[in-house]
């Protein structure tokens, strides 16, 4: 299955995920911020077809943090689906 960043779907979702997340990695310890940053898919995105545009499946990485994360997606899925719920959390009327 090929994976086209030049999707306008894919943009947008990408462009959401990192102004929620204010452009800075969310890894815990992290905070890395800047041009390479990154929008991860906590479900895999080839996995879950259907959360592939949902903001709320996407969390901001840099480059770094991103590579840790690759191949061991499933690992670091209930840290980050906790990270983001508390992101909605503390926004309200989210
Ligand atoms: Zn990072």
């Amino acid at each position: 299955m090929k994976r086209d960043f030049d999707d306008p779907l894919y943009k947008d979702w990408r462009k959401r995920v990192v102004s929620r997340d204010n452009n800075k990695c969310k890894m815990p310890g992290c905070h890395r911020s800047g041009k390479r940053i990154q929008a991860h898919h906590i479900k895999r995105w080839a996995d879950f077809p259907t959360l592939r545009y949902e903001e709320a499946n996407g969390i901001t990485l840099c480059f770094f943090c991103h590579s840790l994360v690759s191949k061991n997606e499933v690992f670091y899925e209930p840290m980050f689906t906790e990270i983001i719920a508390n992101t909605y959390g503390n926004n309200s009327g989210h």
